[in-house]
């Protein structure tokens, strides 16, 4: 039984505690007969489930309520629960929102109704369409065009690593529309994935398997009416977007380490050795008390940064950036002391701890990878100081 008692820290309000418990026992229910073997398969039945029973609805805000507001806190503890119980079911979730934060956060009331209502009943599957083969952390250069035409806009690029790419019902794609040099220069747009021009030129395969795609654009033709937020503020918005989805990613890799915990609690209990249990050695309970702060520290710098954007902080650049940074890196080191405690059945294939081994990876690397989180806080530590 994973440790709740973080529930009671101040950061949350009872519909919180509510919500957490409520998916908890829902995913115990739930995501225990899920076949992985056909990755694609797996994730629309994930969206399709968990827009059924309403976890969706957390994802986005709500089209009907012109003052709805994305929470934070409840994006954070959805991620963290799921990932918890089955990497691609947080997956899921988590690309439902990132797929549509661009419409939650600046969309117009039509975008909104149109989008937001599938997306949100999991009839919709969306993507977030940012990197480019040249432009992954530099993303202020990207190069995919989108040249004005009467009131059109015509597409020609690449976009490469976009999650639900080849599966996504809609994708948010961001593209150079030159009203300005670099990150002043570029525009958000909503393309549906059977526009045509817009193709999957390769699937991609990584070591914990997502759909991944490269998109080609090829004079992909959208109305001009499909951007979002107005010419040049591309980047504002794909920055924005990120600042709300940056803890959550954190809150991902927590749900992993907590985990990682939890299986080497039990085993520690459990296996026997040199006539006692393991947990008798004083170097596993070291391994497990560095386990414990990490995870709790971890939980801190998330749900504080979550809490801090729930309150009405403009921008929380700094405290996303040192959530994701310490979470992902000390789930990593987390689930690496976990793997030991396991000895050989921490590397067998298909054992939880060797899934996490490979989940937790990507997660130092997308949505900025930690050397882009620390120019990050080192920036706005400096800007504070002076
Ligand atoms: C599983 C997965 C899913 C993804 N999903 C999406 C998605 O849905 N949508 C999307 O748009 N993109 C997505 N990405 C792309 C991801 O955001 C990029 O891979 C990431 O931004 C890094 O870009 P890059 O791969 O081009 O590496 P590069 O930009 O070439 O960077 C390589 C390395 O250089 C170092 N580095 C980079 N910048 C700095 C710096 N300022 N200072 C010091 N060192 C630095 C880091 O170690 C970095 O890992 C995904 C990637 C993966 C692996």
């Amino acid at each position: 039984m994973a440790d709740r008692s973080f529930l009671d820290w101040p950061f949350f309000e009872d519909r919180h505690r509510d919500l957490a418990q409520g998916l908890d026992a829902w995913a115990a229910e739930n995501l225990q007969g899920i076949d992985h073997g056909d990755t694609d398969a797996a994730c629309r039945t994930l969206v399709a489930m968990l827009g059924r029973d309403g976890w969706l609805n957390h994802s986005t805000v709500d089209p009907d309520a012109p003052d709805a507001r994305l929470d934070v806190r409840s994006l954070c503890l959805i991620r963290e629960t799921l990932a918890r119980h089955d990497g691609l079911a947080d997956f899921a979730f988590a690309m439902q929102g990132l797929g549509t934060g661009a419409i939650s956060l600046f969309g117009t009331h039509e975008q909104k109704c149109e989008w937001l209502a599938l997306t949100r009943a999991g009839k919709a599957l969306s993507a977030f369409a940012l990197s480019e083969p040249k432009s992954g952390s530099d993303v202020a250069n990207i190069e995919l065009a989108a040249r004005r035409e009467g009131e059109t806009y015509v597409l020609d690029g690449e976009k490469t690593w976009i999650s639900n790419g080849g599966i996504a019902d809609i994708y948010t794609v961001f593209a150079r529309t030159g009203e300005g040099p670099a990150a002043k220069g570029i525009s958000t747009f909503l393309v549906p994935a059977n526009t045509p021009g817009l193709g999957i030129a390769e699937r991609l395969e990584v070591v914990a398997p997502h759909p991944l795609a490269r998109l080609a654009f090829e004079g992909c033709r959208v109305p001009a009416s499909a951007m979002i937020g107005k010419p040049g503020e591309g980047f504002r918005i794909a920055m924005s977007v990120l600042d709300v989805f940056r803890p959550t990613v954190a809150a991902a890799a927590l749900g992993f380490a907590r985990r990682a915990l939890d299986e080497s609690i039990e085993r520690a209990r459990t296996r026997e050795l040199f006539g006692a249990p393991l947990f008798d050695l004083q170097m596993v309970q070291g391994h497990l008390a560095d386990m414990a702060l990490d995870v709790d520290a971890a939980a801190l710098l998330v749900y504080r940064a979550a809490w801090l954007k729930d309150s009405g902080a403009l921008r929380i650049s700094r405290e996303a950036a040192m959530a994701k940074l310490f979470a992902t890196d000390r789930a990593q080191s987390v689930i690496d002391k976990a793997v030991q405690i396991h000895g050989g059945d921490g590397v067998r294939k298909g054992h939880i701890v060797e899934r996490l081994y490979r989940e937790i990876r990507a997660l130092r690397i997308y949505e900025g990878a930690s050397e882009v989180q620390k120019v990050i806080i080192a920036r706005q530590t400096l800007a504070n100081a002076s």
